[in-house]
């Protein structure tokens, strides 16, 4: 091997520059799962990989397991609006992203977690609330 090869590590292990493009991914969202809010512990293609989705930024969004194994193979958009977790902040963020408008997507995902924050403080507010009783 010549002494220069080894100065791209990224092309001389491709799994490293993966690894690199996984971590950026679930950094645009806080590692948050772009559909329900939970943390993103993968990588969802949007469009599946079985319909010809490739392997790019614009395709691939951060996503709980439970949500990336329960779409499975469905269109990302049509699945995400029968989900109880649905919201049209999220939805939006979805298009943009798919449009390549990270930032837009970002701004409209942290409007939406924001309320997501909220809510769940409300929530735990009401179960301490119900345990008093
Ligand atoms: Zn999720």
């Amino acid at each position: 091997m010549h002494i220069n090869d080894a100065v791209f590590l990224e092309d001389l292990c491709p799994k490293f520059r993966l690894r690199q493009w996984r971590k950026s991914i679930h950094k645009f969202t806080g590692q948050s799962c772009i559909y329900c809010g939970k943390p993103s512990e993968s990588i969802d293609h949007v469009l599946p990989r079985s319909q010809g989705g490739l392997s790019t930024t614009e395709n691939c969004v951060p996503a709980c397991l439970s949500c990336n194994g329960d779409k499975s193979d469905e269109n990302a958009l049509y699945w995400y609006r029968r989900q109880r977790f649905y919201d049209p902040r999220r939805a939006m963020a979805i298009r943009a992203w798919l449009e390549g408008d990270l930032r837009l997507a970002i701004r409209l995902l942290q409007w939406a977690n924001s309320n997501f924050k909220v809510s769940n403080k409300n929530f735990k507010k009401d179960e301490s609330e119900y345990k008093a009783a």
